[in-house]
């Protein structure tokens, strides 16, 4: 079989090759650490920082294609390599979406709308643009933010004045976006072939806590218009920018129910682990039939689910149950060492012949903290 290079090790990189073994890749990862998720089921694991163009060199060499799973990745070296391999995701997707303003511009362009933003680099383009956008906002830095990290929220005038000093030293770029008191986030991955060949799969609705993702769930507690709608715009999106692979597209949804495109990723989203155990193809298989030039699987599910991710802090408590656990709960776990607070460690999926049930199942088992009533609004189908 073919051998498939994976720039990154993390949890989605140990993914795709568990459900690309199955069809017959072999993979070989480059990750600086020795012992990541993607290292520990991989044929062949090559060690060396992310922009460290020599090891990329070395992975490309071995391997028929080279694929990324993460996009806070040097673009310079995927640019070097595609100039002699074969890298079908491409460099462009992966600067556009490693990067905030970018990525919205390439959105906007698409005809799709984004949250009001102005683009940040000084203390006096903040003042000005808070001034013209109004309280509250989200301030982001435009690269390398994930899980929240590189993002503050200001919801007063005085706090500018306490946000970390050196921040506008004239190096880093922002972007300030006005504050969506969304009722609803969702997301939608989309997979576009290297022969144009498109499919989506079906839309989630997803609970943050503290900015991270805690849970993902389909069918997604939304009218039919929002579902086609959110399908409409990722679709659109996909197809604006080439995508070839994957983009996850998460989405706001507004009290009159319209829908802004929050940000992209190139690649299997943690929103999307659902389809591994409830889709007829999992994201992960998805990924590498449109990469490789495979027809695309069908997307469609064949049972309502709900996704909940394992943190550092969730940990203890899946192992102490983990005998004991609903038959309904299929667990994934990434083979992390350190269970640090905040950390995704894996994830379990709930299959329920209702969204009700599979969330029944889920409060029936001590990991995690009960959902709110505010985050029990977020999931109900009625729009407030
Ligand atoms: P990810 O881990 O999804 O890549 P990230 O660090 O790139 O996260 P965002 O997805 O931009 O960050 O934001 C994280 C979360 O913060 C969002 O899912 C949403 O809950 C909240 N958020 C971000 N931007 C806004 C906004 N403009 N208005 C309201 N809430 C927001
Ligand atoms: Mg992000
Ligand atoms: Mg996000």
């Amino acid at each position: 079989g073919q051998t498939i290079g994976i720039l990154g090790g993390g949890q989605l990189g140990r993914m795709i090759i568990l459900e690309g073994r199955k069809m017959g890749y072999r993979f070989i990862t480059l990750d600086p650490a020795r012992d990541c998720p993607g290292s520990q089921v991989a044929d062949e694991h090559i060690v060396g920082a992310y922009d460290d163009l020599a090891a990329a060199q070395r992975l490309a060499e071995r391997s028929d294609l080279i694929v990324y799973e993460f996009e806070n990745l040097s673009p310079d070296v995927v640019r070097q390599l595609e100039q002699s391999h074969c890298v079908p995701q491409g460099s462009r997707l992966l600067e556009i979406t490693r990067h905030r303003l970018e990525e919205k511009r390439a959105v906007e362009q698409a005809g799709v709308p984004v949250a009001p933003y102005r683009v940040i680099e000084t203390r006096e383009d903040l003042t000005s643009a808070l001034q013209e956008l109004g309280y509250p906002a989200v301030l982001k830095t435009t690269t390398g933010g994930y899980d929240g990290k590189g993002q503050w929220r200001i919801q007063t005038p005085e706090e500018v004045a306490s946000l970390p000093v050196g921040m506008f030293n004239g190096e880093r770029q922002y972007i300030l976006e006005k504050f969506i008191p969304f009722v609803k986030e969702m997301s939608v991955v989309v997979a576009r072939s290297v022969t144009g060949e498109v499919a989506a799969f079906p839309p989630a609705v997803n609970l943050h806590r503290r900015h991270i993702l805690h849970m993902s769930i389909t069918p997604a507690p939304v009218s039919a218009e929002i579902m086609r709608e959110a399908e409409r715009m990722a679709v659109r999106v996909a197809e604006h920018l080439q995508v070839v692979g994957l983009v996850a597209v998460e989405m706001f949804v507004l009290p009159d129910g319209g829908l802004l495109v929050n940000e992209l990723a190139p690649r299997p989203h943690n929103s999307g682990h659902y389809t591994y155990d409830a889709c007829h193809t999992s994201q992960f298989e998805q990924f590498l039939r449109a990469v490789t030039g495979l027809p695309l699987g069908s997307p469609a599910a064949y049972s309502p689910a709900v996704m909940v991710n394992i943190l550092g802090e969730h940990a203890e408590r899946l192992m102490n149950q983990f005998h004991r656990l609903p038959k309904e709960m299929k667990v994934h776990w990434y083979g992390k060492k350190e269970a640090k607070t905040g950390r995704k460690m894996g994830h379990v999926t709930v299959l329920a012949d209702t969204v009700e049930q599979a969330l029944q199942i889920i409060e029936s088992v001590d990991i995690w903290p009960p959902l709110t009533d505010k985050e029990k609004d977020a999931i109900q189908n009625e729009m407030k």
